[in-house]
């Protein structure tokens, strides 16, 4: 029996880091192509902090014949934040992710200030006083409507709107409207990540909701500046996973980090660390395959 799990054959990774960012990166648009063919996978999402990625990710699928290569756009300042001609741009573009603010959402700017976290100097992230966010208000209950826009542009898109770093709540706002819009493509980016504060209940909520819950390896890895103990272990993913059902989850590298393995390496720790805390092949085989590439449109 082939052991799809020595290459990653038809494997999809829907969240990679390339360079150029807005600091370094290990492998550029074209070498993180490169990568992915040598390891048989059949497509990867590059995920660019501060600029359309959509455009890149076509002339890397004309460079790198064999793996398809798709983009998208963070709502992050660089942009205008919830800015819905970035989203038009992107879509056009032929853009499949919307993803929500990263470095820059409000939950990330609030958890760092109370979270000092030095490796941030590192890279020469400065943090701005005011984060992005849903909310217009302190009591948290008039919401940016141009959220309610972005959201119908990825709907009709057929795409997937991906929450970032965005709060539980804002993640509750999000859900809410594309239930009302039928938008079924909703992405909960890394909830095991320390930074967004989400447990295993809110994951329970956002899984019953219909949301797919995007385990990444990036907060995982031992070198990551943001580790801390907070971090969601493997052994507790594995468990997510096996109550909340292979079908509502996605496995994903969120690297391209200068300390970190290429992301396609990265995924494939990644699925043979869950292997062996017990998570099922065929499991395996939907977060990394099935799942991800119906997704993107690819059946
Ligand atoms: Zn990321």
């Amino acid at each position: 029996m082939r052991d799809i799990f020595r290459d990653l054959r038809d494997a999809v990774d829907l969240h990679v880091h390339p360079a150029p960012d807005s600091f370094p990166r290990l492998l550029d648009d074209v070498e993180i192509a490169e990568d992915a063919r040598a390891k048989r996978m059949r497509a990867v999402v590059l995920k660019g902090h501060t600029s359309i990625t959509a455009d890149r990710a076509a002339i890397a699928t004309r460079m790198v014949p064999g793996v398809e290569v798709y983009g998208g756009v963070v709502l992050n300042p660089a942009v205008g934040g919830l800015n819905p001609e970035a989203v038009r741009a992107s879509i056009a573009m032929g853009g499949r992710v919307v993803w929500g603010p990263t470095m820059w959402a409000q939950q990330h700017v609030d958890y760092i200030r109370r979270h000092p976290m030095s490796g941030y100097r590192a890279i020469g992230m400065r943090f701005p006083a005011r984060g992005v966010t849903l909310f217009r208000d302190a009591a948290r209950t008039d919401v940016d409507p141009r959220i309610y826009e972005i959201l119908e542009l990825v709907r009709e898109a057929d795409g997937i709107f991906a929450t970032g770093h965005f709060h539980r709540d804002e993640v509750g706002v999000i859900l809410d409207h594309a239930e009302r819009i039928g938008l079924r493509k909703i992405v909960v980016t890394h909830p095991n990540y320390q930074v967004l504060e989400f447990t295993l209940e809110d994951c329970r909520r956002f899984a019953a909701r219909g949301a797919y819950l995007e385990w990444c390896y990036l907060p995982l890895t031992p070198h990551w500046m943001l580790r801390s103990p907070e971090s969601w272990g493997l052994g507790e993913i594995a468990a997510a996973i096996r109550e909340l059902g292979a079908e509502r989850c996605l496995l994903s590298s969120d690297l391209g980090q200068l300390h970190n393995a290429p992301p396609a390496e990265g995924l494939r720790e990644f699925i043979q660390a869950l292997r062996e805390e017990g998570v099922a092949d065929k499991d395996l085989e939907t977060m990394t395959r099935a799942t991800p590439a119906r997704l993107l449109g690819l059946e």
